[in-house]
């Protein structure tokens, strides 16, 4: 792989990806995203991303974790519904009776072995479109024989080490890029390489993004991530659709707030809030 087409990814190319609200809708009609994660200690992880789901404009949202992420979760977030785990500290088993509509699956889950056997079964079983971040990703790099259990069009979003787990180490930016492509056509997924320059891997192209700053290097940020993308595949955009603008979208919050705010104090519930922004300035 040499040639490469890349995109340049800004408001120019989102607008005619946004699907506008119809009067006659209901709850129903934008989906219902559903965020699997958390530990003792990392529902926080949990909480973001669900709230995520529902501001980025999904119908419902369900949030599955541990017992102990239950009163948290109601607590700080009550659009949320929770189901929780029978393991008060972690998830040994992920088995629910509702039918999301996309699943974002992996923030503060950690890496209990219980758990790994918990996210082996379920990519086993499982059959809609999922969104993988943060530990879902370094159970994978554990065990690679799971990649080929992922629905295509499976969306990864390692940040650069969670990449290396997953590709193995690069000479330069080029080789990290032919790594990526080729990893993301032979499991027929796309990889979100997120950093300073947030790159979509997909189908041998490259989508480069072009907002955001370092106000998001803030704990959490990746959580908002993953709940956005979650969130606007409920609501019916493609699984690419949804990549590109959600990168957008997350990026775009963070370049509004700073102007107020400043670099320094943007916390990851800041860029949540700002997704509102990040829509209004579309038009
Ligand atoms: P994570 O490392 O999983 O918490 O994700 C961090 C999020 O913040 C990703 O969406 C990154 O792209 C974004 N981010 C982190 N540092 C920067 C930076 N210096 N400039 C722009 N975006 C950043
Ligand atoms: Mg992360």
């Amino acid at each position: 792989t040499t040639q490469t087409e890349a995109n340049l990814i800004g408001k120019n190319e989102v607008l005619p990806i946004y699907k506008p609200r119809e009067k006659y809708s209901h709850k129903g009609t934008f989906g219902h995203g559903l965020i699997v994660g958390g530990s003792y200690g990392k529902i926080g992880a949990v909480t973001l991303a669900s709230r995520s789901v529902l501001a980025v404009g999904a119908g419902k949202v369900t949030a599955y974790t541990p017992k102990c992420g239950y009163i948290p979760l109601q607590t700080a977030f009550p659009e949320a519904m929770v189901i929780t785990d029978a393991d008060e500290e972690k998830l040994t088993k992920i088995d629910f009776s509702i039918d999301p509509t996309v699943i974002g699956i992996g923030v503060g889950l950690g890496t209990d072995s219980k758990t790994i056997i918990a996210f082996e079964n379920f990519l086993k079983a499982n059959k809609k479109p999922l969104v993988i971040d943060a530990d879902g990703l370094n159970i994978l790099a554990k065990k690679k024989t799971l990649l080929k259990l992922l629905p295509e069009l499976t969306i990864l979003t390692p940040h650069p080490k969670e990449l290396e787990r997953l590709i193995g180490s690069w000479k330069d930016d080029f080789d990290k890029l032919n790594k990526t492509k080729a990893f993301a056509k032979k499991y027929k997924v796309i990889v979100v390489i997120k950093g300073a320059n947030t790159i979509t891997v997909f189908n041998d192209k490259l989508y480069v993004n072009a907002t955001g700053n370092p106000g998001l290097a803030t704990a959490g940020t990746g959580d908002v991530l993953t709940g956005i993308i979650t969130g606007l595949i409920a609501q019916g955009y493609d699984a690419l659709q949804a990549t590109l603008f959600g990168v957008y979208l997350h990026g775009k919050s963070a370049d509004i707030l700073i102007e107020e705010f400043g670099y320094q104090s943007i916390i990851a519930s800041n860029v949540i809030d700002g997704i509102s922004l990040a829509y209004l300035d579309l038009f």
